[in-house]
């Protein structure tokens, strides 16, 4: 393209000299050439030029007076040799350049080249120009930083933005654009990156009063023509709203729109995840497949609206029957599914299933019609019934027909052994229950002898229990674990102890000899916060000296923590005897014997049993025996049924004895006909 150029001379020679100049070097130029003020003024008016290059002293004024004309067009002033003076204030004026012209006419020749740099300097200005005015009004956020990252320019939409002013921001280092968290990282890897050679990717900047917002950052690396890094400019995008579209297109995708519950996919997920943990954990993890009992009914008489708002309904319902960290899901038109991440039994399933269903009886208020619904339920369970997602679910969904098949409104298990002990198990919690209400216990007594004097030293209280409809005795072993599980050990533990010092303190008021009252302390009554106080109390209620008071442990009490070991300290200040039942079975370790105040072993009745056939057994016991006397501990033995038995105690030198080959545990009745005032005796087996 040419160059427009107004070229303002009233020398004939110079005009004559330019145009030879333009044809002989057959420049690029298109000319008006004009020798008056007036005249340029008159195509300034109405045309447009690239560039005005003018001479200084015209025939009707000086150059000056066409300045107000130019407007924006570049101009280059040429003056007489002599003029400097004139140029520096056209310099001033907004010249881009000026030639002195000599009278040889030699600043033609370098006329081209003023020209073509005055054209590219227009060019980069206005380049220029138009730059900043988009840098300035562009809706994101710029920022310039120099290579130390330090800002030196910030545009409008960065003040508005972020909520600086330009003063409070310029100066200042980059890195506060970003939080406490992340200012490290930046300074260490992501700065470093940009002056490597740009960088753009979103991140979390920080805004002037301290809140946080989503950006698309890029910068980009500045050089200077000797390909030095001279700054960095930031450009700055604000996500927020993207974002949040994002989000919402992410919640559409993982919940159901009708209910607000995870869907099916996102259930899959969290099951997934759940697994994760519970095969790390060694969790039992429970998933239950709910679908409701003839959903369909209720959309065909009284309409989707109705229907719909009762799976609204439903879904709040099913909330509420399960704990936080549990996830309820809808996984298609009337069907549900729950996962129980960790259960510690696979009653707990039961018991939830059972509680939706109870749940959902209650009546619906649909248009002003009230309706209720059953639901069918399912159950699998990990690890028995399956150890990845895709078998859990379709076991569920098996035993969920399996509960529509039984006639609906049940819950079903995969696994069929589960249903009956899951409905025994919930049957004899209910009554145990109602047993620790109406106090349906006693305790049975069993004397321990000392196998020296063969006296009664001591009895152990063993708990039974009442059923009211049997009027059977139910013996600890069916019942103590589930009371441990459901922590009514607690108050069954408590009445206990009242009762046995009770009668403890009876025999002795009664005039017999005083004797040890041994009971079985439960390792979750052992958790106990106050145990110590609680025990203390109660002696002191009954009067009993706590001498005669004898705490049975398990083993696996005793390899718990320090706790353990300062209640243990604790009861052994208060003057109460520890003993350890069933040694031999658990973690025997020698170590916690030293250190802790015990002082009575109970050989367990396993090897007593194996005296008589099994060699081991009897190798134990001795060591058993001579291991705790060198301790200072006393050795009883239970479980002993036959004169061969107690003989190979004795000779052993063991303190005690207990078993059936002198008495059967006997109500307090029975045995205080057999105790002596005097001397305790030795009891005499019993026909059973
Ligand atoms: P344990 O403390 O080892 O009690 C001894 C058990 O052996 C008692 O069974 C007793 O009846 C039985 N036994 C006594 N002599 C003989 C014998 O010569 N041969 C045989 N084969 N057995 C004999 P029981 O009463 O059924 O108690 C079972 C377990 O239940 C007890 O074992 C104890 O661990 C627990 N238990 C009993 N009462 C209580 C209690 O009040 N609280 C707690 N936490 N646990 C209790
Ligand atoms: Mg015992
Ligand atoms: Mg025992």
């Amino acid at each position: 393209m040419k160059a427009k150029i107004l070229f303002i001379e009233d020398d004939k020679i110079d005009q004559k000299a330019f145009k030879r100049l333009v044809e002989n070097q057959q420049l690029p130029y298109e000319y008006v050439m004009v020798e008056s003020v007036e005249n340029a003024k008159k195509h300034l008016k109405t045309d447009n030029f690239d560039i005005v290059l003018m001479d200084y002293m015209l025939t009707d004024g000086t150059a000056f007076d066409i300045f107000d004309s130019l407007v924006e067009t570049p101009f280059v002033m040429l003056t007489g040799s002599g003029d400097e003076e004139v140029a520096v204030k056209a310099m001033k004026s907004g010249a881009l350049d000026y030639l002195i012209k000599d009278p040889e006419r030699n600043y033609l020749k370098v006329l081209p080249v003023v020209i073509e740099n005055a054209l590219k300097h227009h060019k980069d200005e206005k380049m220029f120009q138009m730059l900043s005015h988009a840098v300035m009004d562009i809706k994101d956020s710029i920022y310039f930083t120099d290579i130390e990252d330090t800002i030196i320019y910030v545009n409008d939409a960065f003040c508005r933005t972020y909520g600086y002013r330009e003063e409070e921001i310029v100066g200042k280092n980059a890195s506060i654009l970003w939080n406490k968290d992340t200012e490290n990282e930046y300074r260490l890897s992501i700065f470093p990156k940009a002056l490597r050679g740009g960088l753009k990717g979103e991140f979390l900047h920080r805004k002037q009063d301290g809140s946080m917002f989503p950006v698309l950052l890029s910068r980009a690396l500045i050089k200077d023509e000797r390909k030095n890094d001279i700054a960095l400019a930031g450009i700055v995008r604000d996500i927020t709203e993207r974002k949040m579209i994002e989000q919402q297109f992410q919640s559409l995708a993982h919940y159901d729109s009708l209910t607000s519950l995870p869907n099916r996919a996102h259930m899959i997920e969290r099951l997934s995840q759940s697994l994760v943990q519970a095969r790390w954990n060694n969790y039992t993890l429970a998933l239950l497949f709910i679908d409701l009992d003839n959903f369909k009914k209720i959309n065909d008489t009284l309409g989707h609206e109705a229907g719909d708002n009762m799976l609204k309904e439903v879904a709040l319902r099913l909330i509420e029957c399960v704990r936080d960290s549990d996830t309820v899901a809808r996984v298609g038109g009337d069907e549900f599914m729950i996962i129980l991440p960790r259960i510690t039994r696979a009653q707990d399933a039961a018991i939830i299933a059972q509680r939706i269903i109870d749940s959902l009886i209650s009546p619906f208020n649909l248009d002003r019609q009230e309706c209720s619904i059953g639901a069918s339920i399912g159950i699998s369970q990990f690890p028995v019934d399956g150890d990845d997602y895709e078998t859990l679910v379709k076991n569920a969904d098996i035993a969920m027909y399996k509960a529509k098949d039984i006639g609906k409104n049940n819950y079903q298990f995969y696994n069929p052994a589960m249903n009956i002990a899951a409905f025994e198990h919930l049957v004899l919690e209910n009554k145990l229950r109602k047993a620790v209400e109406k106090n349906e216990f006693l305790l049975h007594y069993q004397p321990q002898i000392d196998l020296k004097t063969n006296k009664i030293v001591g009895v152990e209280a063993l708990i039974r229990w009442k059923d009211p409809d049997s009027e059977e005795l139910i013996y600890p072993g069916q019942f103590i674990p589930l009371a441990e599980e459901t922590g009514l050990i607690m108050s069954i533990g408590e009445w206990l102890l009242q009762t046995a010092c009770k009668q403890n303190k009876a025999w002795q008021d009664a005039g017999y000899s005083p004797m040890n009252m041994a009971i079985n302390m439960s390792g979750r009554q052992f958790k106990q916060q106050k145990i110590v106080k609680m025990i203390s109390d109660e002696l002191g209620k009954t009067g009993l000296n706590p001498k005669y008071l004898e705490l049975e442990l398990n083993e696996s009490i005793l390899l718990q923590t320090e706790v353990t070991s300062r209640i243990l300290e604790g009861f052994a200040d208060l003057g109460i005897k520890l003993s350890i039942d069933d040694f031999g079975t658990g973690y025997s370790s020698l170590s916690y014997l030293k250190k802790l105040p015990i002082d009575k072993l109970k050989i367990d009745q396993s090897f007593i049993r194996g005296i008589s056939k099994n060699a081991s057994d009897r190798e134990i016991i001795k060591a058993i025996i001579t291991m705790s006397h060198s301790l200072n501990i006393k050795v009883i033995a239970e479980g002993v049924e036959y004169e061969s038995q107690l003989k190979f105690l004795r000779e052993l030198g063991c303190d005690m004895a207990q078993g059936y080959l002198f008495c059967y545990p006997v109500p307090a009745e029975k045995l205080s006909e057999s105790l002596s005032k005097e001397q305790p005796a030795i009891f005499v087996p019993q026909a059973n």
